[in-house]
């Protein structure tokens, strides 16, 4: 193939315009050639015979003149078997590996392959003469607990036949196994390695499905009053610090997905290193195996330019997508979508564009809708079903909700995890506000009685604000046993201990189990005499919920603590 080029005509940062000799296209990739470095970048604008280059390295050195090659492809990410297990940075250089090679200040321009040239054992599934279309699987290989489908290219379009087909053995990934010839003899040669654009969503399924069943976290206060669906949307804002990746962690290990991506991009460092080390020590509390298995972390070192958040986001998507083809219900986590929103208003910023509300870009809110927009539940060509979730965490600045980036996902997700500082200052975690947050989604419990059991939270909240102005003395006891209610609620329900270890993740049974108990406390009235009989006569049962929660299910503890509890408070009923 004949190299398109260029040279360099002006550097902004990371944003270098390029005239260019013969033609390129939006979203193509390019690379600046200084000395003997090649620095990748994406064509992010075409205007009269410029190009101008969002460069994913730090760009001192470039100068005018510099020569380009442009690639005549698309921003892409490799997909195969091997994905599983790794750390790659937003330009799917696998981490570790970059690490051994550069040392850990890493070098600028070095790309590796993204999937390991390993041994697969395929099996075919189809035979020679087979007609196939973007996207049908072929045959597959294993892959840790998963079978990973071969599929053929997602952005090839017509019908294919099968000319040759690898028997069942062991190959590796780069060997082709199989090859394919269409209509006017146009012929194609696969291996188990797809290249994918990063921006265009993956189809190649027959329809999507509105997302109907929930995607279990364990996490209570999620599952019961605000649950994510399977294929959902959901956004975490809170301030800094209010405990939005430790909740994305928590969501990563208990939920009852396949496959985890995680896109870290430019939270702070060290967090990242905490991943890193933490992870693969983790067990898949489904599987027994380790949690690295299921898992693919994306993340960006703190070497690369704020335009590799950009790419980052996109290349976890991707990933998501492909997993999905297979059959496979993926979660995908990105902390924090505010960096990427950053990333995006530095270069809108340097492009000169006109800069909409607090300086980031007009197009801030349909980007944002169109990643949101991949998550989905489909039904694939064979019946079976995949999804993928999206959640992702903002964090404005000040924690305050009336920002761009955070009105912007809030239009588009299904379901809103607010976090508070008044909430994580008090050490009530997850520190979700329950007043603020809400769920398009249906959960796991009949609606109508978490509508019930909710309400004494929100009464209980407009009591509490009312006694604040008027004093203990000024309220009715009524008022103040729903308070006392709402309160119960919140501490023994809501908040959920993640340090421990029975309290950190509760199975559905058990949520189910336990919230029919709470709501029977809250529809029921006692016999209390004054305020001070009602706050005694809660505090007990909150201490006896509490002990309740923290003993094993199958162990002698568990009915002790739920008979002590369902005594105590029969004891008082009226
Ligand atoms: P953010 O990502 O919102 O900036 P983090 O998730 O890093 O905040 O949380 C900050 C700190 O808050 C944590 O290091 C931890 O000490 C505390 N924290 C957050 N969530 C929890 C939790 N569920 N249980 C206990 N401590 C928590
Ligand atoms: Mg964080």
């Amino acid at each position: 193939m004949e190299i398109k080029t260029g040279h360099v005509v002006g550097v902004n940062g990371n944003l270098v315009d390029v005239e260019f000799d013969t033609t390129v296209v939006k979203n193509e990739v390019g690379y600046i050639i200084v000395g003997d470095t090649r620095l990748k970048g994406e064509v992010i604008r075409i205007t009269d015979g410029k190009a101008s280059l969002q460069v994913y390295e730090l760009t001192g050195g470039i100068k005018v003149g510099d020569p380009v090659e442009f690639s005549g492809e698309l921003l892409s990410v490799d997909l195969g078997p091997g994905l599983l297990t790794q750390v790659f940075d937003g330009l799917q250089n696998p981490l570790p590996e970059l690490a051994e090679k550069c040392g850990f200040f890493l070098q600028r321009g070095v790309y590796l392959d993204p999937i390991p040239n390993l041994d697969w054992e395929f099996t075919p599934s189809m035979k020679v003469g087979d007609t196939v279309v973007a996207g049908d699987s072929f045959g597959s290989v294993p892959e840790g607990i998963f079978t990973h489908k071969i599929m053929v290219p997602f952005s090839l379009s017509g019908e294919w036949k099968i000319t040759d087909i690898k028997e069942k053995g062991v190959y590796k990934s780069h060997d082709v196994i199989c090859t394919i010839e269409n209509r006017i003899g146009e012929k194609k040669e696969l291996t188990m390695i797809i290249s994918q654009p990063v921006k265009r969503a993956i189809g190649a399924y027959e329809e999507r499905i509105r997302p109907h069943e929930p995607m279990v976290t364990k996490i209570r206060l999620v599952d019961t009053f605000l649950p994510v669906a399977k294929g959902g949307t959901y956004c975490i804002p809170g301030p800094f610090g209010a405990g939005k990746t430790v909740l994305q962690h928590l969501t990563s290990r208990n939920a009852d997905v396949d496959i985890v991506i995680i896109a870290a991009c430019g939270e702070r460092a060290g967090e990242v290193v905490e991943i890193l080390k933490e992870f693969p020590e983790l067990t898949d509390p489904k599987t027994g195996r380790s949690l690295m298995e299921r898992t693919i972390i994306i993340c960006n070192t703190s070497s690369m330019p704020v335009a590799a958040r950009e790419a980052s986001v996109y290349t976890a998507v991707t990933m998501a997508e492909y997993y999905r083809n297979m059959g496979l219900d993926v979660l995908l986590l990105a902390d924090s979508t505010s960096r990427w929103a950053q990333a995006m208003r530095e270069m809108s910023g340097r492009l000169e564009e006109i800069p909409g509300d607090e300086a980031f870009p007009a197009y801030l809110e349909s980007r944002i809708a169109e990643f949101y927009e991949r998550a989905g539940m489909v039904r694939l060509k064979d019946g079976s079903f995949g999804s993928v979730t999206i959640g992702g965490t903002v964090s404005p600045a000040g924690g305050n909700f009336e920002e761009p980036v955070t009105q912007a996902t809030l239009k588009v997700v299904g379901a809103f995890h607010g976090l508070s500082r008044e909430r994580s200052d008090a050490r009530k975690y997850p520190a979700i506000d329950p007043l603020d947050s809400w769920s398009k989604y249906d959960g796991i419990i009949d609606k109508k009685l978490v509508d019930e059991t909710y309400s004494f939270v929100l009464k209980g909240n407009e009591v509490n604000q009312m006694m604040k102005v008027v004093g203990e003395e000024g309220t009715s006891l009524d008022d103040y046993i729903v308070y006392q209610k709402g309160e119960l609620v919140d501490s023994v329900y809501m908040q959920q201990n993640s340090f421990d270890p029975v309290d950190a993740s509760v199975s559905v049974e058990r949520q189910r189990y336990t919230f029919d108990v709470l709501h029977d406390i809250c529809m029921s009235e006692y016999n209390l005499k004054d305020k001070k009989d009602a706050r005694l006569f809660f505090n007990e049962i909150r201490q006896l919920f509490l002990d309740w929660n923290g003993s094993l299910e199958d162990s002698p503890a568990f009915k002790e603590n739920e008979e002590k509890l369902k005594k105590t408070v029969d004891g008082r009923r009226r």
